[in-house]
């Protein structure tokens, strides 16, 4: 059976998305989620052909036991034996990984070492990969970094203005994340616009759970709003964004603060959630306002908006030309409310939304929402699993023709 498929992990500490994908085309085969692990309630949605089934987990409710259940499925369907190589999303490379890597023990050790720059989330890749390597012992796996496709940021827009020292001796500096999402909308929007990739000029804004924006220039990146951690730039769900470094001096100082209270605070209870008071999910805050007018979810829809705005207009100035401006994620690929307000705010720059393609490009519908003396605005389905699934073959199949 010829192996041409690529399975595609991302590993939360809690959860584990998993997409089976040719990589030639982006067909996915076979996609899933395993949510709440390491509790009781640990659970397991897998979806093939029309098909979804969720099943509950069994003790130890552990990673490796939903990619047990994974490979119980594959076997069932004989798509384990299609399985070319596993294809990981790494959520932090520092500067040494700006390209997808195959992952062997050293590899595995600086993922480890690169903890300490985001806590959060590598340990949890690590526990995936290590996981997966159990399972599938001789199927080759590599690690595909989000802060990759950012290290072709120049100096001045990753330099913090901090004593220089800290840079060079403990790496901190903005690093930007949400890369691999970043580069697959910039080259589709190429290809739509018909222009190449090497000569456009993109502004993209991806805007989820996690929200950033990125300036573009010949397909590279040439700085993005998310810095030394996925805290930095635009308001998010629950992240608060850029702030005054004093408000933190304040909390601690003056109203009893410890440092993991703040951690807590601007990460898990501030951003939509914290100004509107109600909920993390765009959604519900829309619909809080819509249909009840509630004020406080109109402010965090302001302040939201406002500050993609200007994080837009600023992100402006690392470029000299401006092929488009792109909308992606959950919210950019499904919210016209958000995308109005946003664009309606970038007057000056010549971006100008048609209200009725904007209420036409959701729910995956990608395509210009732009009037005709507007700049292009496209809204273009991310695709990060595709992406994933491409560079890991890419990166196999030229290491073994290099053999020949
Ligand atoms: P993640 O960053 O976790 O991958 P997503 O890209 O799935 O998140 O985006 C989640 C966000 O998208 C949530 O705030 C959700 O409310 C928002 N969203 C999804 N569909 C809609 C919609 N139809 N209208 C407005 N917001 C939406």
């Amino acid at each position: 059976m010829k192996k041409n498929l690529i399975l595609v992990l991302n590993c939360g500490s809690s959860s584990l998305k998993f997409s089976l994908i040719k990589p030639e085309n982006g067909q996915t085969l076979l996609s899933g989620l395993a949510e709440r692990l390491l509790s009781e309630q640990a659970s397991i949605k897998i979806k093939y052909q029309v098909q979804t089934t969720q099943t509950t987990l069994q003790s130890p409710f552990d990673h490796q036991t939903a990619i047990a259940k994974l490979v119980d499925i594959l076997v069932t369907h004989e798509l384990n034996l299609q399985i070319f190589a596993i294809g990981h999303r790494v959520v932090h490379g520092g500067e040494n990984y700006s390209m997808p890597t195959i992952i062997n023990e050293e590899v595995k050790n600086s993922i480890d070492e690169l903890s300490k720059l985001a806590p959060l989330h590598n340990p949890a890749n690590l526990i995936g990969i290590n996981a997966s390597e159990e399972v599938f012992l001789d199927t080759p796996q590599v690690a595909v970094f989000d802060t990759a496709f950012h290290q072709t940021m120049p100096s001045k827009a990753f330099i913090y203005g901090i004593p220089y020292a800290l840079y060079k001796d403990h790496g901190i500096r903005r690093y930007g994340f949400h890369g691999t999402s970043h580069y697959f909308v910039a080259r589709e929007t190429a290809k739509t616009l018909d222009i190449p990739l090497d000569k456009s000029s993109f502004i993209s804004a991806h805007l989820g759970n996690g929200c950033s924006v990125s300036a573009i220039k010949n397909g590279k990146s040439v700085d993005t709003s998310l810095g030394f951690t996925p805290l930095e730039g635009v308001m998010m769900g629950t992240r608060s964004g850029d702030l005054d470094p004093g408000v933190i001096f304040h909390l601690i100082n003056e109203l009893g603060y410890t440092a993991d209270n703040v951690s807590h605070l601007l990460n898990k209870e501030s951003g939509l959630l914290g100004v509107s008071g109600i909920s993390n999910d765009c959604r519900e805050i829309e619909e809080a306002w819509l249909r009840d007018s509630n004020p406080r979810a109109k402010l965090a829809l302001d302040v939201f908006c406002y500050r993609i705005a200007k994080s837009i207009a600023s992100l402006s100035a690392s470029l000299t030309s401006l092929d488009a401006l792109i909308f992606t994620g959950g919210i950019g690929e499904n919210s016209n409310l958000i995308r109005q307000c946003i664009i309606d705010q970038l007057s000056l720059l010549n971006f100008h939304v048609s209200n009725d393609k904007n209420a036409l490009c959701r729910f995956g519908q990608s395509g210009h929402i732009n009037t005709d003396n507007s700049r292009n605005i496209l809204v273009i389905p991310t695709n990060e699993e595709w992406v994933i699934a491409e560079q890991t073959s890419q990166l196999l199949s030229n290491k073994n023709s290099s053999k020949v």
